[in-house]
């Protein structure tokens, strides 16, 4: 299987992934040395903005309570059976506001009424996308190991508070400057106001998340209201 021969662990230094046993929710791999767990989410054609997750109630329930697997999503080729594209999202990347509930299911479905939920793939921060296999070609354990520490500051944060300091990176992120005043920042205000409807305080919490990205090492405050993204 792919799988147990290619994926290893970026939590710890395990260079392989056993399979979990059988009707565990949700976990496809764990690993041996650290007993990380992992869903896989493998498909034929390249992820787009979605993936199709689990019962929505369930994951809001666990990400509140800190319990998502790390989801590696894997695309593969038919004709060659090759896969083409891996990524890893760390547990901890996760914000409330990157699921997406979808519509229960008609009520002819075998489980109708059920409701599933997608992951928003765009409201994750770049930098908690970790690729994996980029065209056919792996990554180097060691890069990939580097770019999850990088992030794995966030799993610091209580997972409540999390989920604005995701979105503001995420947002940052998106302005595609390196370097950014404070009144970028706030451009990204309309965004962050629609994912939360009832805080009518987003500036100051814009800048709360700047101090809070600041002090996980992902920012660098450089004077004179500019920022700097690691
Ligand atoms: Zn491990």
């Amino acid at each position: 299987m792919w799988g147990t021969q290619n994926l290893y662990c970026l939590n710890c230094d395990s260079d392989e992934l056993s399979c979990s046993p059988p009707n565990t929710a949700a976990v496809d791999y764990i690993c041996p040395k650290c007993d990380s767990s992992f869903q896989l989410k493998s498909q034929s054609r390249l992820f787009g903005t979605r993936i199709n997750d689990a019962a929505y109630a369930t994951m809001l329930q666990k990400i509140r309570a800190d319990e998502t697997p790390d989801l590696i999503a894997l695309h593969y080729d038919v004709p060659n059976w090759r896969v083409e594209n891996a990524f890893l999202v760390p547990r901890f990347a996760f914000s409330i506001s990157a699921i997406e509930k979808r519509p229960p299911l008609a009520s002819t479905a075998r489980r109708a009424g059920w409701v599933g939920c997608n992951i928003l793939l765009t409201e994750i921060p770049p930098d908690a996308r970790i690729p994996l296999v980029t065209n056919g070609e792996p990554t180097n354990p060691a890069s990939a190991r580097k770019q999850y520490a990088k992030v794995r500051p966030l799993e610091k944060l209580k997972p409540e508070m999390r989920g604005w300091t995701l979105d503001v990176l995420n947002l940052v992120r998106s302005l595609h400057k390196q370097t950014f005043t404070l009144a970028d920042a706030y451009t990204l205000e309309p965004h962050l106001a629609s994912l939360r409807p009832a805080n009518r305080h987003v500036r100051p919490k814009i800048r709360q998340q700047l101090q809070v990205l600041r002090d996980l090492g992902l920012l660098r405050f450089i004077g004179d209201g500019h920022y700097h993204l690691r």
